[in-house]
């Protein structure tokens, strides 16, 4: 047995910017085990990013491919409870020749092997033993390689071998097109405006938004009712509370665009139409004044112009308070807006 859950397919992994390079590396992995240049492929990323989804991924896809291959799933956790115990059994070979004539090898969150140096010890045994055969060893872990501590260094050395991706936290479509799939696997729909409510509270985890969108498509089987915007904004709110929330670029861009009645598309792209430009140029000010988002990160969201031309929106923007009254109001009227999220 593989260990591989089958919801967490390809299929069912929606593509972005925050994966592109880790699902790539990952399908041309399952098409091609063993034979690539991404051996180990390592997987890193905060907490929900779908680490453990696209590791689940490469692996049902190799399966399906060439089913006499033989995968094996496995956390970290579990990797070393079974040495724990192989090791009070004396079947410590026993371990070893397993793992060694495993295909294709992912283990989940390997920064638990921190500080543990027989576990350490045996992994890189059989790391070598299979990377020398040319079977693939995919990894993931919650930081990059360099940064987890009481990592042995020729460990380490053996991740660089491959290829390290990282998963980012999604962008604004992309968790509407999670949560749309979502639903669409569930067979269920929710008004358009309350998806968009959903995705633009919950910004740094894709477990958390299915948290919210399961509660909510539960409340409202049973209730049998109709879900408005408001019983929604209350469900999601209770989700979100307890965290101190920022306001993000995409809720800033997103108030900006409704005040000029301006699509999100339009503000993002590179069109230099005056009106365009000026409330890009104030969503730009406000992602600075409102986030902690860095001067680069804002221009990307702002349809790729570099830290520069954010700087100077800023500085524009600051010009024009003081000089256009009108202008003025705008800022402040939007101030309100975001701040009343
Ligand atoms: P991690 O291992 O990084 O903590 P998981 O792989 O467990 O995260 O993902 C958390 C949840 O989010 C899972 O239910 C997973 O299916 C879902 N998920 C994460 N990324 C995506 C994505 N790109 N498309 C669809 N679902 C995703
Ligand atoms: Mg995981």
């Amino acid at each position: 047995d593989s260990q591989l859950n089958p919801n967490y397919s390809f299929k069912n992994f929606v593509e972005g910017d925050c994966n592109r390079l880790a699902r790539s590396a990952g399908f041309a992995v399952a098409k091609n085990p063993g034979g690539t240049a991404f051996n180990p492929l390592l997987i890193y990323g905060g907490v929900g990013l779908g680490k453990t989804h696209l590791a689940h991924a490469i692996g049902i896809d190799v399966k399906n491919r060439f089913p006499n291959k033989t995968v094996l799933y496995v956390s970290s956790e579990k990797f070393t409870h079974q040495f724990i115990d192989a090791v009070r059994n004396n079947e410590h070979n026993d371990f070893i020749h397993f793992y060694q004539m495993i295909d294709v090898l992912i283990i989940d969150d390997v920064q638990f092997f921190a500080g543990k140096a027989k576990t350490q010890d045996v992994f890189f045994h059989i790391f070598n033993h299979l990377h020398q055969s040319g079977k693939q060893i995919i990894l993931t872990a919650d930081k990059a390689p360099v940064e987890i501590i009481g990592m042995e260094q020729r460990l380490l050395s053996r991740f660089k071998w491959g290829l390290a991706a990282d998963l980012q936290a999604p962008e604004l479509e992309t968790r509407i097109a999670i949560l749309e799939m979502k639903m669409y696997n569930e067979g269920l729909e929710l008004p358009k405006d309350v998806v968009e409510y959903i995705a633009y509270s919950i910004t740094t985890n894709v477990r958390e938004l299915e948290g919210a969108l399961i509660s909510i498509l539960a409340q409202a089987s049973l209730n049998k009712k109709a879900i408005t915007i408001d019983l929604a904004r209350q469900m999601v709110d209770k989700f979100v509370k307890n965290t101190a929330r920022e306001v993000s670029i995409d809720y800033i861009q997103k108030v900006v665009c409704d005040y000029f009645d301006m699509g999100i598309d339009t503000l993002k792209s590179k069109t230099r139409k005056r009106e365009v430009v000026q409330a890009r140029q104030i969503a730009m000010y406000f992602s600075k004044q409102m986030t902690k988002s860095s001067l680069a990160t804002i221009g990307m969201h702002c349809g790729g112009k570099d830290h520069a031309t954010v700087l100077h929106a800023c500085k524009t923007v600051n010009n024009l308070m003081d000089t256009d009254k009108r202008f003025r109001g705008y800022i402040e009227d939007l101030k309100k807006k975001i701040s009343l999220q």
